[in-house]
């Protein structure tokens, strides 16, 4: 990151609509896989709403996985320590987290880091993925449904990602649509996990089946579509909504009720203003539940060189314009 005090207001604030797309979508295609993909997961959470697929097993899941899913596998892993490098963690535990992020089908994560550094880069300018400054709808989840040239995999890759597809297990996740099946061994897993409790508690064939399914509905698909919107959120309204704490040269804010829902990601001016930091909660009122994690790993010895809030950031330099977007974005290392 590089503060500079000198470069002028640019129109970051400006309404919805303001933004065209980018013009490596025109003419908007949908991307069909995605689009019934997206589709599908919500249409199967719903049926969470049906009687007969509820148990209270599967709500404690559902809940739960917000944590073990989202946090730990979009925001600790994908965003923190996989895109901006704001701290190290063993092997081991880094692919384990990593898995847990392929779970929240939000794509692998060579293409999560390659995108979302695209965004540092360009945030809220005409190339950004997914600006809410063209709409709150594109900002949120249009970008996902059609073809955008600019985030074809090689291309993206080539630029963003090189340091993340160095790893023989990312690479190996791109090849033959291996990150599919870990989705898919998630679904078994828990649908066999929940027949198998109801079986081994003495319920019968019909009750075992019901139990699974209401696990996997719960616990598998309503939780990955309230990620899905809770990590979008993150992308529209703490794009267009909230406090700043820094002028920083795009449309980021501070969203309290995206802050709270997103364990710590919606303090998204903090973010913007001090990418690699891995605590994005920089005042003390700003929760920042997967810092406090980040915390706990420190002390176990499971997390070091971790960055904290830059000290430029405190200075009276931080009152002015901060530029973001020559964020360095891809380490060739
Ligand atoms: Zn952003
Ligand atoms: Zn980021």
């Amino acid at each position: 990151m590089n503060i500079q005090t000198s470069i002028p207001a640019p129109a970051r604030l400006a309404p919805a609509g303001t933004l065209p797309l980018p013009s490596s979508v025109a003419p908007p295609r949908i991307v069909w896989p995605y689009a019934l993909g997206v589709a599908g997961y919500h249409l199967v959470a719903m049926l969470a709403f049906v009687p007969w697929f509820f148990s209270w097993t599967g709500v404690v899941l559902a809940i739960a996985g917000l944590y073990v899913f989202g946090m730990l596998g979009i925001n600790l892993c994908y965003h923190r320590l996989l895109t901006h490098r704001g701290l190290v963690c063993p092997k081991w535990l880094e692919h384990s987290f990593a898995v847990l992020g392929i779970c929240c089908v939000q794509d692998t994560p060579a293409r999560w880091v390659a995108v979302h550094r695209r965004h540092h880069q360009h945030a809220d300018e005409q190339p950004d993925p997914h600006s809410p400054l063209v709409s709150l709808f594109w900002g949120h989840m249009g970008w996902i449904l059609v073809e955008n040239d600019d985030l074809r995999r090689l291309g993206i890759y080539e630029r963003y990602a090189k340091d993340i597809l160095r790893d023989k297990f990312y690479a190996k996740m791109e090849r033959h649509g291996w990150w599919m099946w870990v989705i898919v061994i998630q679904w078994g897993v828990f649908f066999a996990g929940g027949c198998l409790a109801a079986g081994l508690s003495g319920d019968g064939a019909m009750a075992a089946v019901q139990f699974g399914a209401s696990v996997l509905v719960w616990g598998v698909f309503l939780r990955t579509v309230v990620v899905w919107h809770i990590t979008w959120s993150v992308n529209s309204i703490a794009h267009r909504w909230g406090y700043r704490n820094y002028e920083t040269d795009e449309g980021s804010r501070n969203n309290i009720v995206v802050g709270l829902i997103s364990s710590g990601e919606g303090w998204h001016n903090n973010h913007h203003a001090d990418p690699r930091s891995a605590r994005h909660g920089h005042r003390w009122w700003e929760l920042d539940v997967t810092w406090l994690t980040i915390r706990l790993l420190m002390m176990l010895g499971l997390a070091k060189n971790v960055a904290t809030p830059s000290p430029h950031l405190t200075s009276a330099a931080a009152c002015r314009q901060l530029s973001t977007h020559d964020y360095e974005v891809s380490p060739d290392r």
